[in-house]
């Protein structure tokens, strides 16, 4: 893995999330050398989302002692264009057809790679976690929304559109709830945080959730992830039925794709199920068991993410320094 940078060279990796922006330098070796980290949305009056990622960047670069680099990876929000580094289109972000790859690249002077943020994520997952001996590995990530990314052969899959891996939209209950896509029953719909807080809310509200009532109240908001893992082990049943489903149906994703691509890893990820890893990794291998085929399934390891927040740096970091290794 040194191989692909050699010494003293330095790339930078970013991770452009709907709530924080976070950039690392990282050096030959893939160590992180220095870090910045801001929100979003900025209360500078009129700094445009490009200006403050260049911001994070310039402050990670500062933290690492301002070295020469190389070239910058980026984990983005979609839908986007890998091979361009265009973002299509992202409301939250008040970006259109936006060049971003070009912008930073005009910016550092550097070769950029821009790909999805759960792609990267993946990546990183695979890089650097415990499944970097497979070729064929599955990222599906269960938080605010539910996101995944598909490693085929040792390679992100991107499909005919760029955007494989949409995982949080597979239909998994026709005419279920409506999901943030447009459509109906998607697995995102069905079992995001935002899903299961919307049913423990209502559980709270009528006193079945008293843990919750007590402590975080009815606001969807306020019922993180940490939240319904405290309310499941001060003793909230119901609460821990509605995340058991939850898991059960990422499990049923995750078998629907076993069957389909065959992967030797499957590794889990996300606000979730870093909150409550054993009821996640535990229901979704029963629904593995329950709907993935016998031959298919066999020896398929499942196995929680390792690298928390810095998946997307680290990816990212990855991707452009095999980038620059082609050239
Ligand atoms: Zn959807």
């Amino acid at each position: 893995m040194g191989k692909l940078l050699r010494q003293g060279d330095h790339v930078v990796g970013i991770d452009i999330g709907g709530t924080k922006i976070m950039a690392a330098v990282l050096n030959h070796r893939f160590e992180i050398m220095g870090r910045c980290r801001k929100k979003t949305r900025s209360k500078k009056e009129g700094q445009s989302t490009e200006e403050r990622i260049f911001d994070v960047v310039a402050g990670a670069l500062d933290e690492a002692g301002n070295p020469e680099i190389k070239g910058i990876g980026v984990g983005s929000p979609g839908p986007l264009d890998p091979a361009t580094g265009v973002i299509i289109d992202t409301p939250n972000l008040n970006w259109k057809d936006f060049p971003l790859g070009e912008a930073l690249g005009r910016r550092f002077g550097v070769p950029v790679a821009v790909d999805n943020d759960v792609n990267v994520g993946t990546y990183g997952e695979w890089c650097f976690g415990d499944v970097s001996d497979c070729a064929d590995v599955l990222g599906v990530f269960p938080g605010t929304g539910i996101g995944g990314g598909v490693i085929v052969g040792g390679k992100l899959l991107h499909g005919f559109s760029g955007a494989a891996g949409e995982v949080g939209h597979m239909t998994i209950e026709v005419d279920g709830p409506y999901c943030g896509c447009g459509k109906r029953g998607c697995l995102e719909a069905l079992a995001s945080r935002i899903a299961i807080a919307k049913e423990v809310a209502a559980l709270a509200a009528r006193g079945d959730a008293p843990y919750i009532a007590e402590n975080f109240g009815t606001d969807i908001a306020n019922i993180r992830s940490g939240a319904l893992a405290k309310a499941i082990e001060a003793g909230d049943a119901m609460v821990e039925d509605v995340v058991r489903r939850a898991a059960y149906y990422v499990g049923i994703a995750v078998a629907n794709l076993i069957n389909v691509l065959s992967p030797e890893a499957v590794v889990l990820g996300g606000g979730l199920v870093e909150a409550m890893e054993s009821l996640f990794i535990e229901e979704a291998t029963r629904a593995i068991t329950d709907h993935a085929m016998p031959f298919l399934r066999k020896n398929v390891r499942l196995v929680p993410a390792k690298l928390g927040d810095d998946a997307v740096v680290l990816g990212a970091a990855r991707m452009i320094a095999e980038k620059l290794a082609e050239q």
